[in-house]
This record gives structure tokens, C-alpha cells and sequence, in this order.
């Protein structure tokens, strides 16, 4: 390293360090290295992605002054982004020019575009149809077996994972279910497996979607009259992984059409995997012929982790971050944040973002604050079980007369209360809804949503029941 790129660098450091809190100094700019100094502009390296992305929201005023008093109007920046953990072996270093420079900096070529973080998943289902398309795996690398953290809570799954993406279709975990609650890795280890086999077996056609999403192509579909083409188009995938199949719910055509291409691709040899947040046991609405199919292979679930599992993923996130923390913090959010590997994540990011905004110091105090505010602002997702029994306490009736065929007004008023509360607090399809209290139809929900929306807004001591229940559902 040249000794004017140190000195340069040194001097900013000075400058910011007089600017800025003492913990933000630490946390955002001591892991900082100076490079190299060319042409005005200085090099340096930070440790993820995530941290150049944090220092251009956040400081790059601070140290476009910083630079500019050392090296003049013409100063530049360069980050030089050092991957400890990179997927693959390609290109263990990123160089990128800040946005504030970016006018200054013509004709390098290491500015890379900075916004292609998230690009627009493109359809697959561009030319239906025709062969030798090359189909876009939709798989996104970041989610890959290195950052996906083994423990008690999903050995199982993760090594059904493994043994599939070793042998795809040649093992008798085909499909292979991954079920589990929100935010306990299920999109992340399925992408994982999809991400393993592309690089095992690089020819093969691998393709991730959403049920959601697959239902939205299957209406296009039909819309555009091409159904048959959309069955071809899945039936030349070697691999399809099918996030969320939950999704497919209470929608009997596109559990038709999906049953036709699971028959296609198993009788092949391909490989199938799912995720689901219900074990197949529990799924509403999903047709025999296609749960059956689901329980051919391997349902594997992924439980919530143990305190030490959480400790390891909370201490892998920050490492790869390249995020400092003491580890009685680490080990306070992990004891507190148990059920939600998302939320626990969330935690460790909005704790580094308040110690940054109030400039505040990261400490055990400020940890349960934050810890606070995550777990309380955070709706966990009620079940329409539980909705049900709120409801049916609330109006002293048990869950059966909510739930029966009777007429008398009272009783209506409560079903189609649950009805509403259902499609307000959960995710369910009015169909699944509909299915759930009481055996009705999709058309009933709607027309106790509706009629619910109506009568609170003109009825006095109904709008009190729906304010009552929403403060009971919402605790
Ligand atoms: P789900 O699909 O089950 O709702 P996700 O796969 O989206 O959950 O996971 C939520 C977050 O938790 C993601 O950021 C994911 O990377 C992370 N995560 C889940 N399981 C693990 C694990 N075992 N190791 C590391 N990170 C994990
Ligand atoms: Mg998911």
C-alpha cells in the first residue's frame, strides 16, 4: 500500500472522526483500509456490499468533504468491495464509484451500475412453446448452502436438500416438501438447493417461482387462450421449485393444471421441490390427488431454531456485513427473538441503524428498546382458528353454533365478523376462508367483508364489536 494513499485516508479520518459519534466511527469506518491512491483518486476497501451501500446512504457527504479537503475538487472515491464469503469463485473484489462522484468519473471502467440490486425478475414464460429457450433460473445466488446455518431446528431439511442437489430426480426425496413457519428459511433453502444443482449440473434447466406467481401465468394463460403451451413450457424444466404452494389453495384450476405437470415431470425423472408454511396434513383446499403426490417424497420441516442456532446466524449475518457487536447484545436479541429468523435479522439491522441515526452507543440498553419496539411492531400472523374462538368468546357462543348453518341474526353477525377479521389479519383466500368457518363458499366471504365494511359505518353498537375485536386480535 502507498504511504500517500495511508496519509490521505488518515487525514479524513481525522476529520470525520471530529464529525461524527464515536460508535458510528467505530461501527462504519475503522474496518475501513486505504488502498491505493491514482489520478486523485483514492481506493479503499470495505467488507461487504452491505457496507458500501450503508456508507453512500449515510455518509458519502461527510466524506466527499472529507476527500475533497485533502485532494481538491477533482477528488474521487473508489470502494473496493472485499467478499469474504462470495458465491462461487468469481471475482473476489468489486470495485464501485460513489453516485456523489459518479459525474466526476468519465471513463473508468469499474463503475458498475449500482442499482441492480433487484432487478425485474424476467418472466419465464416469454415464447411459450418453443424449445431451446433459454429459461432464467430466477434463482438468486445470495441464498446458498454456505450462509444456510445448520442446526437441530433443520439438519433434516437441509440434508434432504443436499442429497437432492447431489442426485436431482435420483433420490426418493421427489418432491421434496420443505414446510415451516414465516421466516424460518423455506425460500432460502429452496433457492439454496436450486443454486447447488445449477452448479453441479450447469446444463440442466433448473426454475424457481412463486405459486403465486405460477397461478398468475396459468390465468394469462387461459386468458390468452395458450394453456397448453404454458403445460409445455413447464414440462421441459429439469428442476422447478414451487415456493409457497399454500398459495394454490382453494384455486382448483391451476391444481389441475399443476397436478398435470407434477405427473409429467415425476413420471421423467425430474426433480420437484416445494415449500409450504402447513404440513400437508394441514393444508386447506388442496385437492386429494395433488396432497397425495405431496407426500410421495420427503416432507421435511424446518422448526424454529435453538438459542445457539439463532446465536450462529445473527453472528454469520454480521460477520459477512462486516458489522461489529459485542456478543452480549448478539445473545440478547437471540434470547429475545425466537420464532422468526427474519424478525431476529431485522432486529440486528434496525439495532445498528438506531445506534447510527441517534448516535447512540450499541449497548444492552439500547438492544432492549429496539428488541421492544421489533416484537410489538411486528403482527404475528393470527390463525383463523384462533379468530374464530376470539369471536365466538366475544358473542359467549362456542365455535360450533358460529360455525353452523342457522340463520338467527346474532349468529350471522359473528360468522361474518370471523369472516372479515379472516381476510383482515390473514393471508387465506376467501375461498380457504370461506372453507374454514363453516363450509361456505367464496361469495359468502365477500359478502360479509362487504356487509361488515357497511354496517360499522352505519350501525353504531356494531362498529363497537368491530372495534373491540380488532383490540382482542391485535394483542
Ligand atoms: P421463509 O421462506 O420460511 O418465510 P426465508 O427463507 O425468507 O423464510 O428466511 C428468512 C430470512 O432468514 C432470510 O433472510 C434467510 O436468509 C434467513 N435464514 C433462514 N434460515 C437461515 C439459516 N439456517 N441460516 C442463515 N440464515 C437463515
Ligand atoms: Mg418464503
Amino acid at each position: 500500500m502507498s504511504v500517500t494513499a495511508q496519509t490521505v485516508w488518515n487525514n479524513c479520518l481525522l476529520f470525520i472522526k471530529d464529525n461524527i459519534q464515536p460508535q458510528a466511527y467505530k461501527t462504519w469506518f475503522e474496518p475501513i483500509v486505504a488502498v491505493k491512491l491514482t489520478d486523485n483518486a483514492l481506493s479503499i476497501q470495505v467488507p461487504s456490499k452491505f457496507f458500501y451501500e450503508w456508507l453512500e446512504e449515510h455518509y458519502v457527504k461527510l466524506l466527499k468533504v472529507a476527500l475533497t479537503k485533502e485532494l481538491g475538487e477533482t477528488a474521487k472515491l473508489v470502494y473496493i468491495i472485499k467478499m469474504e464469503n462470495t458465491y462461487g469463485n468469481k471475482q473476489p473484489f468489486t470495485e464501485k464509484i460513489p453516485s456523489s462522484n459518479r459525474s466526476a468519473v468519465k471513463s473508468q471502467d469499474v463503475d458498475v451500475p449500482l442499482n441492480n440490486k433487484n432487478p425485474e425478475l424476467r418472466n419465464p414464460f416469454v415464447i411459450p412453446g418453443i424449445r431451446n429457450v433459454k429459461i432464467e433460473s430466477q434463482l438468486n445466488p445470495n441464498y446458498n448452502f454456505d450462509n444456510f446455518l445448520e442446526g437441530d431446528s433443520n439438519r433434516l431439511a437441509r440434508s434432504a436438500g443436499l442429497a437432492v442437489s447431489a442426485k436431482p430426480g435420483g433420490t426418493s426425496f421427489n418432491p421434496l416438501l420443505i414446510f415451516g413457519g414465516v421466516g424460518l428459511g423455506k425460500t432460502h433453502l429452496a433457492h439454496a438447493i436450486g443454486v447447488d444443482i445449477k452448479d453441479k449440473y450447469p446444463e440442466k434447466t433448473v426454475l424457481y417461482i412463486s405459486a403465486e406467481k405460477f397461478t398468475q401465468q396459468y390465468i394469462d394463460s387461459v386468458k390468452k387462450n395458450n394453456r397448453n403451451d404454458f403445460i409445455h413450457f413447464y414440462q421441459l424444466i429439469d428442476v422447478l421449485v414451487i415456493d409457497d404452494v399454500q398459495f394454490l389453495s382453494g384455486k382448483s384450476g391451476t391444481q389441475d393444471v399443476f397436478f398435470h405437470i407434477f405427473n409429467h415431470l415425476h413420471q421423467n425423472g425430474k426433480q420437484v421441490i416445494l415449500t409450504s408454511d402447513k404440513a400437508p396434513v394441514d393444508m386447506q383446499d388442496i385437492e386429494q390427488r395433488l396432497l397425495s403426490r405431496f407426500k410421495w417424497g420427503l416432507s421435511a420441516e424446518l422448526q424454529t431454531p435453538d438459542f445457539e442456532t439463532r446465536v450462529s446466524i445473527l453472528k454469520n449475518k454480521l460477520y459477512r456485513d462486516g458489522v461489529e457487536m459485542p456478543d452480549d447484545i448478539i445473545e440478547y436479541v437471540a434470547k429475545n427473538i425466537k420464532s422468526n429468523i427474519r424478525e431476529l435479522e431485522g432486529a440486528i439491522i434496525s439495532l445498528i441503524a438506531q445506534s447510527s441515526f441517534n448516535k447512540k452507543e450499541i449497548n444492552i440498553e439500547l438492544a432492549k428498546q429496539v428488541v421492544e419496539k421489533f416484537v410489538k411492531n411486528t403482527k404475528r400472523e393470527v390463525s383463523i382458528d384462533y379468530i374464530q374462538k376470539i369471536v365466538s368468546d366475544y358473542f359467549q357462543m362456542d365455535v360450533d353454533t358460529l360455525q353452523s348453518k342457522t340463520r338467527k341474526r346474532h349468529i350471522v353477525q359473528a360468522r361474518q365478523l370471523a369472516m372479515f377479521f379472516a381476510k383482515k389479519f390473514t393471508k387465506a383466500s376467501l375461498a380457504s376462508i370461506g372453507s374454514q368457518i363453516g363450509k361456505r363458499d367464496h361469495a359468502t366471504v365477500l359478502h360479509a367483508c362487504k356487509t361488515v365494511d357497511n354496517l360499522s359505518t352505519t350501525d353504531k353498537q356494531f362498529r363497537k364489536y368491530v372495534e373491540d375485536l380488532t383490540k382482542k386480535l391485535s394483542v
